[in-house]
């Protein structure tokens, strides 16, 4: 079967890192174009400076993978939707709960494919962890995740503005594993956001979530962005049958009672382009709206923090 023509809009960090070697590796995707406001371009292909000139001058290239921060994905989104075009998008979906709705509505009144991606759900160890838990039960979870603003956001000053989520964009990560992973449902109890003096988002936040389950598991989470000395991207789960299973390096392995039982490289962003080219066989939509859900709980609940000011 020929290939699908894809073309990729906001070509930054993650275009570049992830999503345009993986279409090159694809059996099922091949680039079209780009679009690119500083005008980036990949092997060759056109390179348009905003969508619609990309929809006038290539229209039978039907799918997008939007790539930009969240803040103007909505925009990018519907205008994708109503040229006609089947969408991916990068995690947060929106920077709003009420966006994120309407380009489900939206997607469904045109008859559209939409898929919501969330990278850190596609590990094979994630999956195990909540195989293991629907049969053992949760007491307790902790999940630290920590990391450097300046290694993988490097001068990105969106992330600082209001709707750039801050240390939330890496922590919305671990929320959608919690998300995926826990058997009953979750809720913020408590959040504490520290904001550097001079940003609009939080630097580290520290939350409790509660459920209603009669055994009061014990849950929490904390985030931070100035951890220098590499990542922690750890979720600590203790089941009722009281084993200790440790979810690390931000999915990739696994670890009972301190034995690795899986590990395995980064598959996510492969393994994210054939669902979307399962979606597009099916022509069926998919938006896991748990975690931003969650997270847009932890800034409605959020305690504010005072913390030194941050450069880059
Ligand atoms: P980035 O390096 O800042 O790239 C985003 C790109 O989007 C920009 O380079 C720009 O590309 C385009 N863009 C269009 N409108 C923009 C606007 N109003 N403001 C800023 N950029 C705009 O960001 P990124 O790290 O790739 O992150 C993009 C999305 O991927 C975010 O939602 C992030 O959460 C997610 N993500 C990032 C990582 C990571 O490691 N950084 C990992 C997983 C997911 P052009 O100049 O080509 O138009």
């Amino acid at each position: 079967m020929a290939k699908r023509k894809i073309a990729v809009i906001g070509v930054g960090k993650i275009a570049q890192d992830q999503h345009l070697p993986v279409i090159d590796r694809s059996e099922d995707f091949e680039l079209a174009a780009t679009v690119s406001t500083r005008g980036v371009g990949h092997n060759g292909v056109p390179v348009f400076k905003t969508p619609a000139e990309l929809y006038e001058a290539l229209p039978e290239v039907s799918l997008v993978s939007i790539c930009t921060p969240p803040g103007i994905r909505h925009q990018y989104v519907r205008e994708a939707l109503e040229a006609g075009k089947d969408v991916m998008m990068e995690k947060p979906p929106t920077t709003t709960i009420s966006e994120l709705d309407d380009l489900v509505a939206y997607a469904g009144r045109l008859g559209r494919v939409l898929y919501q991606t969330w990278h850190s759900q596609y590990n094979a160890a994630v999956d195990r962890t909540r195989d293991i838990l629907a049969e053992s039960g949760v007491k307790s979870v902790r999940i630290d995740w920590r990391e450097s603003v300046r290694k993988w956001h490097p001068g990105q000053d969106w992330v600082w503005e209001p709707g750039g989520f801050g240390v939330c964009d890496p922590g919305i990560n671990a929320m959608s594993i919690f998300t995926k992973v826990m058997p009953f449902p979750v809720f913020v109890e408590s959040s504490k956001l520290t904001f550097p003096a001079n940003r609009q988002t939080p630097v580290d936040v520290e939350i409790v979530f509660k459920s209603g389950q009669l055994h009061k598991p014990s849950l929490s989470a904390g985030f931070n962005w100035l951890e220098e000395s590499g990542e922690i991207w750890t979720i600590r789960f203790e089941t009722m049958a009281g084993d200790v299973l440790k979810l690390e390096n931000g999915g990739r392995s696994l670890r009972v009672n301190d034995e690795l039982v899986l590990q395995h490289g980064d598959e996510e962003y492969g393994l994210m382009y054939e669902r979307f080219a399962t979606l597009l066989d099916r022509h069926e939509t998919d938006v896991d709206a748990a975690p931003l859900r969650l997270m847009a709980d932890v800034f409605l609940l959020g305690a504010r923090v005072n913390g030194p000011a941050f450069e880059w």
